[in-house]
């Protein structure tokens, strides 16, 4: 599915536009994505092959890469901590926090992902297939 996506961080410094095809909508339960978002887990849209666009002062972006990850890295805005699209070039892979769109999507999240790790006061979402990792 072709989209174009559009959102900003909590101040308003940062603002984007990912285009692209969605490839997966996961809610992910890691430990890292709990640590990065103080919630009880992530909501990333994946658009692969994806655009990112961004638009307000890139020397204000920081970059988090977690020592030992292969390819754990948080993006954020220096003003207000808030997350913002990260990208993986070689893959033409955009990853956007859901949260942070500043409009309505008419797709959903397909699963839960790195469902071992869930704790216990995180939604259930039962709904949806969960997987151990990252989906087949
Ligand atoms: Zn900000
Ligand atoms: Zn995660």
């Amino acid at each position: 599915m072709q989209v174009e996506l559009k959102g900003s961080c909590l101040c308003g410094n940062h603002s984007y536009k990912v285009t692209g095809e969605v490839s997966g909508f996961y809610h992910c339960h890691c430990s890292r994505c709990r640590k990065m978002t103080g919630t009880g887990h992530a909501s990333n849209i994946i658009v692969q092959p994806g655009e990112l666009e961004l638009f307000g002062d890139k020397e204000e972006i920081g970059v988090f890469k977690v020592p030992d990850a292969e390819r754990f890295a948080s993006r954020f805005c220096k003003n207000c901590g808030g997350p913002i699209p990260r990208v993986a070039r070689q893959m033409q892979r955009v990853v956007v926090p859901a949260g942070t769109l500043d409009h309505e999507i008419d797709f959903k999240p397909q699963c839960h992902i790195f469902s071992d790790s869930k704790v216990n006061w995180s939604c259930s979402g039962e709904e949806l297939p969960s997987f151990s990792q990252y989906p087949e």
